[in-house]
């Protein structure tokens, strides 16, 4: 990859920059300074703008909606995202399930999910983990048996993000219990709206309900929301788990955390009186950050320019989803510590609507349920350890 943006590139980004500058939902932006949690139509709002505008899945080939990108383009895209703070668009329809059924699914599966999945109509939510089976996902239980023209499926899935608000979701189900574990598993659709789907609330640290336990009780799937062949669901699970990763390293956003950082300790002050940006120990923790932010932006732009040269994202995601989540958790180690009492108040994110006095800088409100939050980036999308155990097998062949 040519790191030196050509003219085009540069206009590119420049129309990117300008798009969002007049596109993006003054609401969004009054709720994010607040501090305020984001409802699902919030969510939605800024998604809606960019599939108006076919941006809004910058991966996706061009026959299925994406916008024909290279991986320059898509780098500078995610940049530009970032660099205005804009909500993440959520990755469950757009980097998970939608690859996965352009991939594999049949020509009917395909004209009927991706279209909704662009525009926004349907929230997907992800039904892998199990309460006894996260790292060794091999081994779920949720049991899918066969009727006629559908399976009946029997189960419970946990930590399902935002499956609260879900329309549909995709689920790992055993349909061959005497199989090898990896080779009786398929992946099925399952609208969240059937009969015998009962989505319950997990409350995190942070005082956030994002997760859920889904329990699923007798519900009937029709036999044409598998994808792929009966028992080869593993394929697709190790397909979604790899582009998964490759999202999570979120280079861009870090850089933004990083800036953010650097302003709240141009402002706190150290113990003696100087901002804590000319601190030399606090100073030298961001110095840090920062180089190994850079070398994972590298390690990023060498994945991407491997993707654009045909090459699927292999065993370097797991690196870049260990580096990158580490560095998001420091980023909020480092907030948390130059905002010091203040981050205190807030153990909890304040609800919608609520009238609390905020107490101290705006920019501690979120400090301490954001450092809580982020807690969860080394488990989940398989957790740091087995990505290490990923990179000792696959790439330092031990
Ligand atoms: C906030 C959040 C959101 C999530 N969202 C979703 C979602 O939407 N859909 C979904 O399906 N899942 C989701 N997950 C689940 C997530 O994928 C699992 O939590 C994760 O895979 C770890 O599984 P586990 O929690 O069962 O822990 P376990 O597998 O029980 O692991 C416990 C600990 O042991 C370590 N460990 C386990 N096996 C090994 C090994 N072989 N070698 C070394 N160390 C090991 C792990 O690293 C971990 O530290 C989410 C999780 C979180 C925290």
């Amino acid at each position: 990859m040519d790191l030196a943006f050509s003219p085009e590139e540069i206009a590119f980004r420049d129309e990117v920059r300008t798009f969002i500058a007049t596109h993006y939902p003054a609401h969004l932006r009054g709720k994010q300074d607040e501090g305020e949690e984001l409802s699902k139509e919030d969510m939605l709002s800024w998604h809606r703008v960019l599939a108006r505008k076919g941006w809004v899945a910058p991966a996706w080939p061009k026959e299925y909606g994406g916008p024909g990108w290279t991986a320059t383009q898509r780098y500078i895209f995610s940049e530009e995202l970032a660099r205005a703070d804009t909500v993440p668009i959520l990755p469950f329809g757009i980097n998970m399930v939608g690859p996965v059924i352009y991939t594999f699914g049949t020509p009917e599966q395909k004209a009927r999910f991706l279209p909704r999945i662009l525009s926004g109509d349907d929230w997907w939510c992800q039904g892998y983990s199990e309460p006894g089976a996260g790292s060794d996902l091999a081994s779920l239980r949720t049991r899918a048996e066969r009727d006629g023209d559908f399976y009946i499926v029997n189960g419970q899935k946990t930590w399902t993000t935002l499956a609260q608000h879900a329309d549909w979701g995709f689920f790992l189900v055993r349909t061959d219990p005497a199989a090898k574990p990896q080779e009786g598993i398929s992946f099925l659709l399952i609208d969240m709206k059937s009969p015998g789907v009962t989505v319950r609330p997990i409350i995190t640290l942070g005082g956030e309900h994002e997760v859920n336990e889904v329990w699923l009780e007798n519900v009937r799937v029709p036999v044409e929301n598998r994808i792929y062949e009966e028992n080869k669901g593993w394929t697709c699970a190790k397909f979604l788990l790899a582009h998964e990763r490759t999202g999570i390293a979120g280079v861009a956003r870090s850089k933004r955390g990083i800036e953010r950082l650097k302003g709240i300790a141009r402002t706190e002050l150290d113990d003696g009186g100087q901002p804590l940006l000319h601190n030399p120990f606090f100073r030298r923790k961001i110095a840090d950050l920062e180089c190994d932010l850079t070398a994972l932006e590298f390690t990023e732009l060498r994945t991407l320019a491997g993707e654009a040269a045909g090459r699927g994202p292999g065993p370097e995601s797991s690196l870049l989803k260990i580096k990158g989540t580490e560095i998001q958790q420091r980023i909020t180690e480092l907030v948390l510590e130059a905002v010091g009492h203040y981050g205190a108040p807030y153990f909890r994110a304040f609800p919608e609507g609520s009238n609390a006095y905020p107490i101290g800088p705006d920019y501690a409100h979120r400090a301490a349920p954001t450092y809580f939050n982020m807690r969860k980036t080394s488990i989940y999308g398989g957790s740091n350890e087995i990505q290490r155990n990923i990179i000792a097998k696959m790439v330092l062949g031990l």
